[in-house]
């Protein structure tokens, strides 16, 4: 047994999982005092520096040096973390049939790496790049704020290379991801879903209290770190090049912390001139130009893993051409088809961006001989009690018609 005033007053040695895991529901348990607890501040995020940008260029900074690209193992792979990445690209010929276009459609599914969603490229990659920095020792503890994705990634890379994972985690994200990453051995504290990105009841604002009180701790943060759209740029956008071999003329793809956006976009114009559609969920402000996002502006809505009430350091929304503004029912009902006409199990912001793809082609006229690629996030498995459920569906004020249902904006 161990008493926590020890804990709290032994910061320089190391403590174990259980005595660091103690310390983290303390804090989680007490409200924020700024008199007890001085200088906490979450990092003034405001959309990307040049400092960054610099990396998403063909040389990067002075001094980088790019790591080289991970291949997937055509044999016996060592771990799974050497199957994060690497992920598919299937075309979607029955989707188009069924959404009656001819325009080709190419979706890159990274459900099919190591943890289920593209976030495993960054977890795995901001802990590689802390470590080639000399930075990160076994037992330390890495300590995200994340919509749960990059939780998983993060808890899968911590689990094998040996650090202890705590995970402040948004009250509105599904259950299946707490009990994926509670299993990979992580510690999930959940803040109030309402409370805005610097507030003190925030999911960041809490990783930062934690890491003043937790010795030998680490917040990576996705939404500044370089390495988030840096895994994009060095890998998937190279993987999506390769697999259409330099042919990308448009690409989708949602907007989250916007690491996969910045990274796959810079990269696409830099080597194929690609034109890039941004979606983001109406209620977040991440879309250009501003007046897009002032219908329902910070508005809820149940679609995950997209959107932000901040703009991520990560993000740059010049990027994207176009953005369009996705609502629930939409993605919800694009995502079943996706899963009902392509058998592709996806999860729902997935729903979003196929939405995305439907209301470009049309509006832009596209047809055959035409090629849009999509990005795939997450899985389905994430889901299962959430837009997967017929039940939940029609409780939340879901249809379960077919696409299209009317009223849809597409
Ligand atoms: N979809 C889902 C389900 C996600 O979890 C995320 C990551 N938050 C995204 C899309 C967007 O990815 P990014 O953070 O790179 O913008």
């Amino acid at each position: 047994m161990f008493s926590l005033r020890r804990l709290f007053s032994n910061s320089a040695q190391k403590l174990t999982r259980e005595e660091v895991f103690a310390i983290a529901k303390e804090v989680h348990a007490t409200p924020w005092d700024s008199a007890k607890e001085p200088g906490i501040a979450v990092p003034a995020y405001d959309g990307m520096t040049s400092e960054l940008e610099q990396y998403l260029t063909p040389n990067g900074p002075a001094g980088y040096t790019k790591p080289d690209r991970r291949k997937r193992p055509t044999k016996i792979a060592n771990s799974a973390l050497e199957l994060v990445g690497n992920t598919p690209l299937i075309r979607l010929d029955r989707l188009a049939k069924y959404l009656g276009t001819e325009c080709e459609i190419l979706g890159k599914c990274e459900y099919y790496s190591a943890g289920g969603s593209v976030k495993d490229r960054i977890g795995l990659r901001m802990i590689e790049e802390q470590e080639r920095a000399g930075l990160l020792q076994p037992g330390d503890t890495l300590i995200e704020p994340t919509s749960g994705n990059t939780g998983v990634g993060l808890c899968m890379a911590g689990a094998l290379h040996g650090y202890n994972v705590i995970i402040t985690l948004p009250q509105k994200m599904s259950g299946e991801k707490v009990n994926m990453m509670k299993s990979l051995g992580a510690l999930i504290l959940r803040t109030p879903t309402e409370a805005a990105w610097n507030d003190t009841n925030s999911h960041l604002f809490l990783a930062m209290r934690l890491k003043a009180k937790i010795p030998n701790s680490h917040v990576l943060d996705q939404y500044l770190n370089k390495g988030n759209p840096l895994a994009h740029y060095e890998g998937t956008a190279e993987e999506i090049i390769e697999q259409c071999d330099g042919h990308v003329p448009h690409m989708v793809m949602t907007a989250g912390t916007g690491g996969t956006l910045s990274g796959i976009a810079a990269k696409l114009k830099q080597k194929c001139g690609t034109t890039i559609v941004g979606v983001d969920p109406q209620g977040s402000i991440l879309a250009l130009p501003e007046h897009l996002n002032d219908e329902d502006k910070f508005k809820a809505y149940h679609v995950e893993g997209i959107g932000y009430d901040f703009i991520p350091t990560v993000l740059q929304r010049n990027y994207a051409d176009v953005w369009y503004k996705s609502k629930d029912p939409e993605s919800f009902a694009y995502a079943r088809a996706l899963i009902r006409h392509e058998g592709l199990m996806i999860g729902g912001s997935c729903g979003s961006a196929i939405w995305g793809v439907h209301k470009y082609i049309k509006e832009k006229g596209l047809g055959k001989g035409d090629r849009v690629v999509c990005l795939f996030a997450d899985a389905s498995r994430n889901y299962m009690s959430k837009f997967l459920d017929d039940d939940w569906m029609t409780k939340s004020g879901f249809s379960l018609d077919p696409l299209p249902p009317t009223g849809m904006n597409v």
